[in-house]
């Protein structure tokens, strides 16, 4: 199938293709045909299943399609996304920016943890599709600026999320102040008693649309994890690239654009082809740098996520984390790049002292420990997790059998640890609230905050990062024992 049989507006079908999308995913498939037709959908589905631009582009289409000539002053909101972290809310208005860019339709992002000023000129100007975390917007509405009196369509992405972080009372606090008639998307990646009762009250003969969560495709690809400090990432990553010549094309990953600049001039100046993609680069240069990194003329692209979104390039044979990122979906997201179509693949992720959390995070999606790679000179100072920092502890799990790959080169590969290490989706009761912000900083604010900026949420959980501890003469990191509890 493609995007063309799917019927979408020529406008979106130019801005799917200048986003490198070939094929609509299994998601896309089934949902845009159903919101085209004006259904309510109940979609269970992670991010990372391209459920993103399921929703968006259809919904595009219907504003777009059924555009009333914008009034003289303020557009009246028409479409409302609900988002439970910031991070997500700032993806979903990149996308549908990146989408709707011939449609003339406009669009804002609106989150705590930064000033209310902006928003407030935002909404007053107007704008066609607003993407919201459920606290700030609940303050925006309890202060006027919202109306909702125009609104045709409303979309609440991860309920189960909202559930968890405890934002479900704000939800529905949102919900009753919406018009109807009007068309429901619902999102969540899994569907306990309180989130079915809450589908089942607001949407109309919904369709159902399913796919796969996406941490199972992590089960396929052989991961290692370095643990190291931040300052001896690039040294670690140019000893890799030195001494596995295995490593024949490799995707890295940079939390920032200018992280991923810079790394690649890292890498240049060690004598290594290195290309930085990401969205301060034209057009033109992404795709030299696409084309140089296809044809193998360099030997490692070094990408921010929205930058790699699309990017569909076989033969991709080590992806490396060379950031942890805090969403564990674009972990799955990103080591997926490799080891397509039953291709060996490998990924390699680096984690320093403040990253401990989102691997954690990471490990709980994914069901399963990254094995622990001895990072030789460049291994971290770190130490055991401190006790605040351990898992839950799981009731069915065998005693755990400690992945000790040998080679710090990524010659050799770890064992995989035992499908009975899987432990029970535990996603729920655990922390889910994972998507930590303030680090990340991935863009949103209506004000057009770049990517780099790091404003703190309101509605995020508080940062759990570990803390290193001092002690002196720490045992080599794979060597180290790891808290029997600690999945
Ligand atoms: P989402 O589940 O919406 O967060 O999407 C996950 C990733 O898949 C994002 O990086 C999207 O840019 C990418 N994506 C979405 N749809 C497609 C597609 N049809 N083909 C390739 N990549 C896609």
């Amino acid at each position: 199938m493609t995007f063309e049989d799917l019927k979408l507006a020529e406008s979106l079908l130019r801005a799917v293709k200048e986003e490198g999308y070939n094929t609509p995913t299994p998601i896309q498939q089934q949902a845009i045909p159903h919101v085209l037709e004006g259904k309510d959908v109940l979609g269970c589905a992670q991010t990372g299943t391209g459920k993103t631009a399921a929703f968006t582009l259809p919904i595009l289409q219907r504003l777009f399609v059924g555009r009333p000539p914008p009034p003289a002053r303020g557009r009246p909101i028409r479409a409302l996304v609900l988002s439970p972290t910031r991070e997500l809310a700032a993806q979903i208005g990149d996308s549908v920016r990146a989408y709707g860019r011939y449609t003339g339709l406009t669009s804002a992002v609106i989150f705590g943890g930064v000033g209310q000023s902006a928003q407030e000129q935002t909404l007053r100007q107007g704008v066609d599709i607003l993407v919201a975390t459920p606290g700030r917007l609940l303050d925006l509405m309890n202060q006027g600026f919202v109306s909702y009196k125009a609104l045709e369509v409303f979309v609440l992405d991860e309920a189960d999320r909202m559930l968890d972080m405890g934002f479900i009372h704000d939800v529905k606090r949102v919900i009753a102040a919406l018009p109807r008639p009007r068309q429901t998307l619902f999102f969540s990646a899994t569907m306990p008693p309180e989130i079915q009762g809450l589908a089942n009250s607001i949407l109309v003969k919904p369709v159902r649309v399913e796919v796969a969560p996406v941490s199972t495709t992590a089960e396929t690809i052989d991961q290692r994890l370095y643990f190291v400090e931040k300052e001896q990432k690039r040294g670690l990553l140019v000893h890799l690239l030195n001494s596995d010549q295995g490593i024949q094309r490799a995707l890295v990953f940079t939390r920032t654009k200018h992280g991923a600049n810079r790394v690649a001039r890292h890498l240049e100046s060690a004598g290594i082809g290195a290309e930085p993609i990401h969205g301060n680069k034209s057009q033109n240069a992404r795709e030299r740098a696409l084309a140089a990194f296809k044809s193998g003329a360099c030997r490692v692209l070094v990408a921010t996520d929205i930058a790699a979104r699309g990017i569909d390039i076989d033969g991709i044979s080590h992806v490396i984390n060379f950031d942890l990122p805090n969403i564990p979906e674009t972990y799955v997201h990103r080591i997926g790049r490799t080891g397509r179509a039953g291709a060996a693949g490998i990924a390699l992720s680096f984690c320093d002292s403040e990253e401990r959390a989102y691997l954690k995070d990471i490990e709980r999606t994914i069901r399963r420990r990254v094995p622990v790679v001895e990072a030789g000179v460049h291994r971290s100072a770190l130490v055991s997790p401190p006790e605040s920092d351990e898992r839950p502890p799981r009731r069915d799990a065998p005693p755990r059998q400690q992945a000790r790959p040998q080679s710090s080169g990524g010659g050799s590969r770890p064992n995989n640890p035992p499908r009975g290490e899987r432990g029970p989706d535990n996603r729920n009761g655990g922390n889910r609230g994972g998507r930590r912000g303030g680090r990340d900083g991935r863009g949103g604010g209506s004000g057009g905050r770049s990517q780099e900026a790091r404003p703190q949420a309101r509605n995020d959980r508080p940062q759990q990062q570990a803390q290193p501890e001092q002690r002196p003469a720490p045992a080599p990191i794979s060597q180290r024992p790891r808290p029997s509890k600690w999945l």
